[in-house]
C-alpha cells in the first residue's frame, strides 16, 4: 500500500486521470449503491469484547467474502454494559444449525443470535454517504475515498505504454489503408511480465462475424499458450487464458469483447477511442454495462482510456461493435 503522498506517479484523486493522460474508468452509476447484506449477530457483555475480537481473529476474518473494513463490528446494545457484535456475514454462514455450531466454540456467553441485521457490503465514497448509511443501517468507519487507495494501488510502467499505443496506432492506419473492408480495429495482448506480446485484427467481413480483433487476440494467446505448452512438454495446470494479462485496444470493446475478457481473467484494458454507441465499458456507453466493473459479475478488471492525441486511430462507424 503506497501513502499518497510517496506515489511516484501524478495522480488526479479527483477526477481518477494518472499522469495526466491515463483516465480511470469507472461505474460510477454504482457507486452510491450499498448493496446491503444480512449479517450474523450476536449480544455480548461488555467485558467480553476482547474475547470476541480474537474469536473473530482466528474463526472468521480470512474467510467472510464481505469486508468488514468500512464497517463496525461491535456496537452498544440496548440495555447498558451489553454489545451488538457481527460474528459473519450471512455468504459466509447461510443456514442458522451452521452458525450455532460454528458458536458452540466461543469462548465467551452470548445471547440473542440472528441474521436480522443488514450492512452497506460497499464502501461509501464520500463522508455524507457513510453518515447516512449509519444512520440508516449499521455503524460505519469513514477512512477516506476507497478509490484513492485503489488509484494509490496501481503500478504503471508508462514508458511500456506509450510504446505500446504508438503500435497500435500506426497498425491501425495501416489496416485502414489497405483493407476497406474489415473496421480498423487492432488490440495488443501483452502477458503479465510483459515479455509476449500478440498483435491482432479485426476479420470479421474476411473470416466470420465474431472474429472481432479482441476474440482473435483471445484465440492467438490460446494457440501461442498450445503451442508453448507442447513445446516444453509442460504439463502445467490449466489456467484462466489470459490471466493478468494487459490488453491494449484501439477503440472500445463492445459488450461481447467485454466479457470474453471477463472470461479470460486479464488485468486491464487500455483503450484509445471511446465507442459511445456500442462501447461496454465507459459508463457513458452502449447500455451502460461497465462490463469491467459490474458487480453482477464475479470477476473485474481495470480500464483506462488515453487522453490526448498522440495516438491517433481511424473513425470506424458509431454503430460498429469493436
Ligand atoms: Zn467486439
Amino acid at each position: 500500500m503506497v501513502k499518497k503522498k510517496q506515489n511516484p506517479y501524478h495522480i488526479n484523486y479527483k477526477e481518477g486521470i494518472v499522469e495526466n493522460c491515463l483516465l480511470q474508468i469507472r461505474n460510477t452509476g454504482c457507486c452510491d449503491d450499498p448493496r446491503v447484506k444480512n449479517v450474523w449477530t450476536v449480544d455480548i457483555r461488555a467485558r467480553d469484547s476482547q474475547q470476541f475480537i480474537e474469536f473473530i481473529r482466528l474463526n472468521i476474518q480470512s474467510n467472510d467474502p464481505v469486508s468488514f473494513q468500512h464497517i463496525k463490528r461491535i456496537k452498544k446494545g440496548e440495555e447498558s454494559g451489553v454489545l451488538t457484535v457481527i460474528v459473519c456475514s450471512k455468504l459466509l454462514i447461510e443456514e442458522q444449525d451452521d452458525f450455532l455450531l460454528l458458536m458452540k466454540d466461543a469462548p465467551f456467553e452470548y445471547y440473542n443470535a440472528n441474521d436480522h441485521s443488514a450492512v452497506p457490503t460497499a464502501a461509501p465514497s464520500t463522508k455524507e454517504l457513510s453518515l447516512k448509511w449509519s444512520a440508516l443501517y449499521w455503524p460505519l468507519v469513514w477512512r477516506g475515498n476507497p478509490n484513492d487507495q485503489i488509484m494509490n494501488d496501481y503500478v504503471f510502467d508508462m514508458a511500456f505504454i506509450r510504446n505500446t499505443l504508438t503500435t497500435l496506432s500506426k497498425v491501425s492506419l495501416d489496416q485502414a489503408e489497405k483493407n476497406a473492408s474489415d473496421p480498423p480495429v487492432v488490440s495488443a495482448f501483452v502477458s503479465p511480465n510483459g515479455r509476449r506480446v500478440i498483435y491482432s485484427t479485426d476479420s470479421r467481413c474476411s473470416t466470420s462475424p465474431l472474429d472481432h480483433s479482441i476474440m482473435q487476440g483471445i484465440r492467438s494467446v490460446a494457440a501461442s499458450e498450445h503451442e508453448r505448452q507442447a513445446k516444453n512438454c509442460d504439463q502445467a495446470e490449466e489456467t484462466y487464458l489470459c490471466l493478468n494479462f494487459d490488453v491494449y485496444t484501439t477503440h472500445e470493446p463492445c459488450s461481447m469483447c467485454s466479457m470474453a475478457l471477463i472470461h479470460s481473467r486479464i488485468k486491464r484494458c487500455i483503450f484509445l477511442q471511446p465507442m459511445r454507441n456500442t462501447g461496454a465499458l465507459e459508463s457513458q456507453s452502449g447500455d451502460k454495462y461497465c462490463m469491467h466493473n459490474n458487480h453482477a459479475l464475479n470477476s473485474k478488471y481495470e480500464v483506462f482510456r488515453w487522453l490526448g492525441s498522440e495516438y491517433p486511430v481511424p473513425e470506424v462507424n458509431s454503430d460498429i461493435c469493436c
